[in-house]
């Protein structure tokens, strides 16, 4: 008997397994990558956990599916910022059960806590997102078993029910009871969770989708930097710290000049390709704002090897006038 799991990382997702392989199944962790997860040290993390539990880890990555299908016109809308929470439930839910199908598995299992979180985790819209992924019956959710209607795995007797759990709201007592009785150990996922959910993440979507068409290949540009939108509408993004000025440094995006000052230290930036000639003055203006440069003197930025002349405002807050954020 194999189980699949949707697997974030967290702890929910990590004790539901527990408590399924603890029933003698095989769980296979399912991490659904959309491409908005926060970067860094995930991977070792989501690593840990399942190595802890028992469980073997597969990441699935469905930017462009996520991107075509879910973020841009969510049937269910948005939360609260840039989240379309039920509709991508649904969506990872699919993909589950795709896999399951593909994996000779019996059934889904997730760690999602009944009215943890208020729009996405309530009774209701976890109704919804089982009906629209066809999954009614499949999904198993353990840490909220006792409170939900019986699957069929636990109908057809493949789980017992009595040894999964009844908990509810958004008190963690009890899973930190249950990871101190297996001794689950370094549970506090690194980094934030979903970007979608942070609210200045939101509005720098916002204003891309305004100008842009939004790719796979922007996700990553979205990540780092001060974002700013220049007076002819081109985009420019300025590293805040030697950190994004390295990961804005590797980004590869054709839509993207990568921008430098010369001979003297400054941020790395990126700027829209097709700026006109007003928006790349004013992008040389801006970047050498962001460093030492004396207002009365002038500099050079390169653009992919192109230089552009310039000199910095009299003071940052001109530059900072042309923040998205
Ligand atoms: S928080 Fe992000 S990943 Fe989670 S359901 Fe909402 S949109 Fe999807």
């Amino acid at each position: 008997m194999k189980a699949i799991a949707l697997f974030s990382g967290g702890l929910d997702s990590t004790l539901a397994m527990k408590l399924i392989i603890d029933q003698g199944i095989d769980v296979l962790a399912v991490n659904i990558s959309t491409g908005f997860g926060s970067t860094k040290d995930r991977l070792e993390h989501m690593q840990n956990m399942c190595n802890q539990v028992g469980a073997e880890l597969k990441i699935i990555d469905i930017q462009s599916e996520f991107l075509q299908d879910v973020l841009f016109d969510p049937k269910h809308g948005y939360g609260k910022n840039f989240n379309p929470c039920i509709d991508c439930h649904a969506k990872m839910f699919a993909v589950a059960k795709r896999i399951m199908e593909a994996e000779g598995a019996s059934f889904l299992i997730s760690g999602e806590v009944m009215g943890q979180r208020p729009m996405s985790q309530n009774k209701e819209a976890l109704q919804t997102v089982l009906n629209e992924s066809n999954c009614d019956g499949l999904l198993l959710r353990p840490m909220s078993a006792k409170m939900l209607k019986p699957t069929i795995a636990e109908i057809e007797g493949w789980v017992d029910r009595e040894k999964l759990e009844g908990i509810t709201g958004r008190s963690r007592d009890r899973q930190l009871e249950l990871a101190k009785e297996i001794g689950l150990a370094d549970f506090e996922s690194p980094g934030g969770g979903c970007l979608l959910t942070d609210e200045n993440f939101g509005k720098k979507m916002f204003d891309f989708i305004k100008y842009d068409k939004f790719e796979v290949k922007d996700i990553p540009v979205m990540k780092f930097g001060r974002h700013l939108r220049l007076s002819d509408g081109a985009k420019l993004v300025v590293g805040r710290n030697k950190e994004e000025n390295g990961y804005l440094q590797d980004i590869e995006n054709d839509k993207f000049f990568h921008a430098k000052t010369v001979g003297i230290p400054g941020p790395h930036a990126l700027l829209s390709k097709d700026a006109g000639d007003a928006d790349r003055e004013l992008a040389t203006k801006i970047i050498l704002s962001y460093t030492k440069a004396d207002p009365k003197k002038v500099y050079t930025i390169s653009y992919d090897g192109v230089e552009q002349k310039g000199s910095p405002f009299e003071t940052r807050e001109e530059a900072n006038k042309f923040n998205v954020l």
